[in-house]
């Protein structure tokens, strides 16, 4: 089965042995299999966050020497000021929040294409739409599998400045990493040719059936 996968579970598969990857791999399937026994939407985008919660707190409970290094927390938003992917599932579990996205940031980020859009851009700008003014996720109940899975063990600061290359120490979770790489992989087949990615801004556009421009070129 051809699988769609994180960036962060390809860094943990090409730390493994062939059985061990295979194993993997054969858990990622397994996975993929039962997400897609459920009908697609808002509900199956629930469940996937169970799972992906279900995950972390396994990974908690197994390595709670790594665990305990985890710096993320409540108001430390710089990975909010990035891309950020959600399936169609997602979006459509975020369009039926009463939370509104942010609607100046959503026209300015509906045409960005890449993760290169975000970079470069005034914070405020290129933050998520669901960023609220004090730093806090406003629909943090309904927050996409991926801002679940991402967990950094760094110095918040480094985050800041996205020092991706040498400073942000990110700990990976494969339980998380392959409930994400699943619905990714769900999300691809169900609209072939797959898009690479997607940002959140044109994701809710679609998911609200009222995006009045088709999506630009990459989606
Ligand atoms: S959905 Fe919430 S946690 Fe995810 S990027 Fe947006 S503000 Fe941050």
């Amino acid at each position: 089965m051809d699988c769609r996968t994180t960036k962060a579970f390809d860094h943990f598969l090409a730390g493994l042995g062939p059985e061990a990857r295979e194993e993997a791999l054969r858990v990622l399937a397994g996975e993929v299999r039962d997400l897609r026994a459920l009908p697609p939407g808002a509900e199956r985008a629930r469940e996937v966050h169970r799972r992906v919660d279900a995950a972390q707190a396994r990974f908690a409970a197994l390595r709670p020497d790594v665990a305990g290094q985890v710096r993320c927390s409540r108001g430390c938003s710089h990975c909010c000021r990035l891309w950020v992917g959600v399936t169609r599932d997602e979006a459509e579990l975020l369009c039926a929040s009463e939370v509104r996205p942010d609607p100046g940031r959503l026209e300015a980020q509906r045409f960005w294409t890449s993760p290169s859009d975000f970079i470069g851009k005034p914070r405020e700008e290129a933050s998520c739409v669901f960023l609220g003014p004090d730093g806090a996720c406003a629909v943090y109940r309904d927050r996409p599998a991926i801002c679940r899975a991402v967990l950094v063990a760094s110095d918040p600061e480094f985050c800041r400045g996205g020092d991706l290359a040498t400073r942000i120490t990110a700990v990976i979770n494969p339980y998380a990493e392959v409930v994400v790489s699943a619905a990714l992989t769900l999300d691809a087949e169900a609209d072939p040719p797959p898009p690479a990615g997607r940002h959140l801004a044109h994701a809710l556009g679609r998911g609200r059936g009222n995006s009045p421009e088709p999506p630009p070129p990459g989606f």
